[in-house]
C-alpha cells in the first residue's frame, strides 16, 4: 500500500514538472496556457508558487514522456494522468490548465485539470479519480499553502474552487482553502480543526451556494467550531469579485459582511415562516437543537448569548427558548 503511494507521489511529482515546463516553456504553453493565466489576472508568482501548468493537445506526448522514463502504464492510469483507448495511452487532460492538488506536507496527490474557455462537450474541471493517495471526501485545496496564514490569524477562510484560492493569495489573503465545490465532509472539518476552531465559509452569493454552506453548518458545530459565513454578491465568486473590486475593497467587505452562522440559518428561515404557526413551531424547534449542539460544558456563555439573540430574532420568551434548549442537551 505504502509501495503504491509513494510510487504515486514520484508519478505526480514528476508529471508536475513536465506539465509547469510545458506551460512556461513551449510554444504552445505560452501562447495559449499562460495567456489565459495572465487574462484572468493571475501573476506568474502566483503560478509558480502554486506549480501550475499545461497539458499539450498533441494524443500522447505526456503518456509518451512518462513511459520512456520507465513509469509503468498501470500507475499512469491509476493516477489518471492517462487514459487507454483501443490500446493506446492518451494524455487525459490534453489542452488544460492543470492546478496539482498537494497534501498538508506538500507532495502533489493529484491535479485539477482545466479546460481553456468555454465548451458544451467537455466539462470544465476533470480531476484526479479517487486512488491510495487522493481521497476526495478528506480533500481541501491549499492547505499546504495556508496553514502558516491560518496559525497566524486563528482563521481558516473556505472557498469553493481552485481559482478562488489563487487570487486570495494574490489579494494577499493566504488563509484560504478550498472544497472543490462539493459539501463538505465530516473529514475535510477535521482537518480544519486541526488547524484552528475559526471557520469562515465564503460561496458563491447564488442559491447552490447558499445551499451547499447551509448544509456544512450542523457537522461543523458537531465538531465544535465556529463558523461564520460571507455571501459573495450575485453572479460572483470570491475570484471574479477581488479581480473587479480590488484587494483592499475585497478585503474590507470580508470584514463588513462576515455573519454569525447560526444567526443567519435563522433569519433564512424566518423569510420564510409568514404567519404560520406551525412552520414557525418548526423553525423554533431546529434553532433549539442548533444551540444545544454548542459545545456544551466549554461554551456555557456561548449558548446564552445564542439564545438571547434567536429569541430575539423569533420575537419569543427567553425562557421558552431555554426550556426547549435543555430539552436537547
Ligand atoms: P473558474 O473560475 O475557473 O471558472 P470555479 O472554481 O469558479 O472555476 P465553479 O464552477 O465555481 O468553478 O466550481 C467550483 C469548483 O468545483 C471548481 O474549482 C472545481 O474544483 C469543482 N468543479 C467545477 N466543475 C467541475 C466539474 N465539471 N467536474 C469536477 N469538478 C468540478
Ligand atoms: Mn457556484
Ligand atoms: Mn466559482
Ligand atoms: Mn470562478
Amino acid at each position: 500500500q505504502q509501495m503504491v503511494a509513494d510510487s504515486l507521489f514520484i508519478l505526480n511529482n514528476f508529471a508536475r514538472q513536465y506539465f509547469s515546463k510545458n506551460l512556461f516553456e513551449s510554444e504552445e504553453g505560452q501562447a495559449i496556457g499562460l495567456s489565459y493565466l495572465k487574462e484572468r489576472g493571475f501573476r506568474e508568482e502566483i503560478m509558480e508558487r502554486f506549480q501550475l501548468g499545461y497539458c499539450l493537445q498533441t494524443r500522447d506526448s505526456f503518456a509518451q514522456t512518462a513511459l520512456a522514463a520507465q513509469y509503468s502504464i498501470e500507475n499512469l492510469q491509476k493516477s489518471g494522468l492517462v487514459v487507454v483507448r483501443d490500446d493506446k495511452p492518451l494524455d487525459n487532460y490534453r489542452g488544460r490548465i492543470i492546478f496539482p492538488v498537494h497534501n498538508q506536507t506538500g507532495k502533489v496527490i493529484g491535479f485539477g485539470a482545466r479546460i481553456i474557455g468555454k465548451s458544451d462537450r467537455a466539462p470544465k474541471y476533470i480531476n484526479t479519480p479517487e486512488n491510495e493517495v487522493y481521497i476526495k471526501s478528506k480533500i481541501l485545496y491549499g492547505t499546504y499553502f495556508a496553514r502558516q496564514a491560518i496559525d497566524k490569524f486563528d482563521e481558516c477562510l473556505l472557498v469553493e474552487g481552485y481559482t478562488d484560492v489563487l487570487s486570495l493569495h494574490q489579494a494577499g489573503i493566504e488563509n484560504v482553502v478550498a472544497s472543490g465545490g462539493t459539501s463538505l465532509t465530516m473529514d475535510q472539518l477535521r482537518l480544519i480543526k486541526k488547524y484552528t476552531n475559526n471557520l469562515t465559509i465564503i460561496y458563491d452569493g447564488d442559491a447552490a451556494g447558499v445551499k451547499a454552506a447551509l448544509r456544512g453548518l450542523d457537522m461543523a458545530l458537531e465538531e465544535g467550531l465556529n463558523v461564520k459565513l460571507v455571501l459573495i454578491p450575485d453572479k460572483e465568486d470570491p475570484d471574479s469579485y477581488v479581480n473587479k473590486v480590488g484587494a483592499a475593497s475585497f478585503r474590507d467587505f470580508i470584514d463588513k459582511n462576515k455573519k454569525d452562522f447560526i444567526l443567519f440559518q435563522l433569519e433564512v428561515q424566518m423569510k420564510d415562516v409568514g404567519n404560520d404557526a406551525s412552520k414557525k413551531a418548526a423553525v423554533v424547534t431546529h434553532v433549539a437543537e442548533t444551540i444545544a449542539k454548542i459545545n456544551k460544558l466549554e461554551d456555557f456563555t456561548k449558548q446564552q448569548d445564542y439564545i438571547k439573540k434567536c429569541a430575539e430574532l423569533l420575537r419569543i420568551e427567553e425562557g421558552g427558548l431555554v426550556n426547549l434548549v435543555n430539552k436537547f442537551i
